[in-house]
């Protein structure tokens, strides 16, 4: 059953595909990656195997303004997401990274912060959401980065939710630098700032799920920064970040899908092998169906994710596909972790099968990077071209 829908892999997408799944079945078969979340573990071995595999970069290079090819991030996504669900997570953050140095980073940045990325060595984390907004998190972004003489900037402010600080050399902050009276997405800038950077607090959250990835709130005291450390254009930084929210959109389907297809997996191996009245639990109607569901919901939501990461690809309009995919993914990594549990009664709560986990771990994308009641409020404006419903 395994790689239903990926006979539309191109060969190298195969064998991509064969490669991440080799690195896992390595580093992070069933056992270690339980001992990881139990642990609150995040797996320095792994995300270096995936450095070394040249999985983190794929083709995004140092000298291109451009990203690497959707069509291959979201291959990498989906393998890991089936297994080490968290590293998946890590590595939707890490291509969004990618994809902001290549296309608005200095030489400079793309030198000490893009080329490291690229290969493994280190992380970045991206800042955006906060205490006092998440959805509406540009109308009340509270984080300011005033110019002072010298032109210097002042950081002043707090993050909130946001995935691996912990262990990241960089983070990516979106500051409101100014007031515009027209756009509240205007006058918002981007910067990359270091961890270690004086007057930066980072505390870790205690959260339900995605237990291998730490989340984070940052505190911004009085961070000191010089004009090499902007990133793209002031006060432009919130539009620039749009289109890459579009890929993160994308890659965050990919990810949901890794778990409604790794939950199947591990749903339909448990069906075949408990035996309840003399037969395997997965022969009952009621069960199977819900699997059976599960499976049309995962394969539908391949589909648009497909379509989404070609338009991406392609340069084509791209945002309402990456939403109905991520939006299609995420409500089917719901649908079948419920339908796994179902299936395996008392076994679906023990963590010595990956269920509970899955479980768990799937709820993220049903409300980030964006919620699925935002993305619908999106179609609803500008597929169906309905009034604006928020
Ligand atoms: C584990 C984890 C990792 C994360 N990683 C990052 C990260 O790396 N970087 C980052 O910047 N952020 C990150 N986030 C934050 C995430 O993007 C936000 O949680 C998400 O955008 C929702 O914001 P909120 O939690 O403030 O919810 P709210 O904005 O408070 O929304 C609450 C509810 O109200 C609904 N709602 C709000 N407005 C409307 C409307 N107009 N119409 C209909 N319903 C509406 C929402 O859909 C939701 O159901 C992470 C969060 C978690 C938990």
């Amino acid at each position: 059953m395994t790689g239903i829908g990926t006979q539309a892999d191109t060969t190298a997408q195969a064998d991509l595909r064969e490669m991440v799944r080799d690195i896992v079945n390595r580093h992070a078969p069933p056992e270690r990656v339980r001992e990881c979340d139990i642990a609150n573990m995040f797996d320095l071995a792994l995300y270096r195997a995936l450095g070394e595999a040249g999985l983190i970069g794929l083709d995004a290079q140092v000298g291109s303004t451009h990203g690497a090819d959707p069509r291959n991030q979201i291959v990498v996504l989906e393998e890991l997401a089936a297994g080490p669900t968290s590293m998946a997570v890590c590595l939707v953050v890490q291509y969004m990274g990618v994809g902001l140095l290549s296309e608005y980073g200095t030489d400079n940045q793309r030198r000490d912060v893009l080329a490291p990325l690229l290969d493994g060595r280190e992380r970045v984390a991206f800042a955006l959401t906060e205490p006092d907004g998440g959805t509406d998190v540009a109308r009340v972004m509270r984080t300011r980065a005033r110019r002072v003489e010298g032109g210097r900037w002042i950081l002043d402010g707090a993050k909130t939710w946001i995935s691996g600080p912990k262990h990241a050399t960089n983070l990516i902050v979106l500051a409101r630098t100014s007031v515009s009276e027209t756009s509240t997405i205007d006058g918002i800038t981007m910067f990359v700032v270091p961890t270690d950077a004086p007057g930066i607090t980072i505390r870790e959250l205690d959260t339900f799920a995605i237990h291998s990835f730490d989340t984070c709130e940052i505190i911004f005291d009085g961070v000191e920064l010089d004009e090499s450390f902007v990133l793209g254009q002031v006060d432009r930084g919130f539009r620039q970040v749009l289109g890459t929210l579009n890929g993160e959109r994308l890659n965050a389907a990919a990810a949901a899908l890794g778990i409604a297809r790794g939950a199947l997996e591990a749903a339909v191996d448990y069906g075949r092998q408990r035996q309840v009245f003399g037969r395997p639990v997965g022969s009952f109607q009621t069960g199977q169906h819900r699997l059976v569901d599960g499976a049309i919901q995962i394969e539908a939501a391949r589909t648009l994710m497909l379509q989404a990461a070609d338009a991406t690809a392609s340069g084509a309009r791209a945002d309402i596909l990456s939403a109905m995919a991520k939006v299609a993914a995420s409500d089917a990594a719901v649908a079948v972790t419920d339908a796994g549990m179902r299936l395996m009664g008392g076994s679906g709560f023990s963590k010595e099968y990956p269920m509970e986990r899955l479980f768990r771990d799937a709820r993220l994308y049903t409300f980030a990077p964006l919620t699925n009641e935002m993305l619908r409020n999106h179609i609803g404006e500008k597929y169906l071209g309905l009034p604006r419903s928020f």
